[in-house]
């Protein structure tokens, strides 16, 4: 059993401000004793403290677009950061002119003990932290906006039994579990000879502000977790999604479905959305394993057994 999971969290739910009951959308991922943030819009530093997950262990900052309720939070954030003594650089990761925002917003956090290494991705661009791997594509907003994927791969399954009975010393056994080859007085053992069948890990996508393309399709293929914008939680708003180029739920579900995700959560919903549970079933009905975000709504995901 592989300890590695996913603790994932919605900060906020809500899109273009944030609202007395809403913050503005925002996630945040826990592995290993790594954290992961997407978006992070006005306000999301106080949700974050809400939380209790931690701010100054935020290591890598992933922005979907330059949109001030994904972006507008980050000098706050790393003021925050940089107030509780971090002195490890902080990655963040966006679209092009990604970079140049950061460097524009920085005006207000000029000096912080840290190093904040931005980098601007091209679709298709990936990135690695800690054995969390990511990778990204293009969305369809009215600015460069970035879809993300994440992965944590999993190993194969060690069987002692066999390592035992080809009298392998136990000393070797953690080199052949990182699948290489050991040679003791004389003996080789290659992994194949001890290790189980490839296993699948563990995959989610984040998709916010932008309509539904093959692309993110193929990007949240067969995820564990789809956690997408549904700004609109009625069908008669898709017009309006069009136009603003985003996305209602029953859209989001369709997502879903077409790309084999195992579950979908919702978020990003605009400010006209009182009540977003009243609008569930647009999107059950396409999809079943949906479920309709709210604030601090937290979920973990696990190797299966
Ligand atoms: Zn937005
Ligand atoms: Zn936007």
């Amino acid at each position: 059993m592989w300890a590695m999971v996913l603790d994932i969290t919605l900060v906020g739910t809500g899109g273009m401000m944030p609202l007395p009951t809403r913050w503005l959308s925002s996630v945040l991922i826990r592995y290993a004793d790594h954290l992961v943030l997407f978006d992070c819009g006005e306000g999301t530093q106080i949700s974050l403290r809400t939380l209790g997950w931690g701010i100054k262990g935020i290591d890598l900052i992933l922005i979907s677009h330059v949109h001030g309720d994904h972006i507008a939070g980050l000098p706050g954030l790393l003021l925050t950061q940089s107030n509780s003594a971090r002195t490890e650089p902080v990655d963040v990761l966006g679209p092009p002119g990604m970079t140049d925002a950061v460097d524009r917003l920085r005006v207000i956090a000029p000096y912080l003990p840290f190093d904040v290494r931005c980098r601007d991705l091209q679709p298709g661009d990936t990135f690695e932290l800690g054995g969390l791997r990511g990778s990204c594509t293009q969305a369809e907003h009215h600015v460069p906006c970035l879809a993300y994927r994440l992965e944590v791969p999993r190993g194969r399954a060690f069987l002692p039994d066999r390592a035992r009975r080809l009298a392998i010393p136990v000393e070797h056994w953690r080199a052949l579990q990182r699948e290489e080859i050991v040679t003791w007085d004389g003996h080789t053992a290659t992994p194949d000879e001890v290790l189980g069948p490839r296993r699948t890990g563990l995959a989610m996508a984040l998709v916010t502000d932008t309509r539904p393309t093959p692309d993110l399709e193929r990007l949240a293929r067969n995820v564990d977790l789809l956690i997408c914008e549904g700004t609109y939680g009625s069908s008669d708003d898709q017009p309006k999604a069009v136009e603003r180029k985003h996305m209602t739920f029953a859209e989001a579900a369709c997502l879903a479905r077409n790309a084999g995700a195992r579950k979908l959560l919702l978020t990003h919903f605009s400010p006209a959305v009182v009540d977003p549970l009243q609008y569930a079933q647009n999107a059950t009905i396409v999809f079943p394993e949906t479920v309709v975000g709210r604030d601090h709504l937290t979920l973990t995901l696990n190797f299966p057994t």
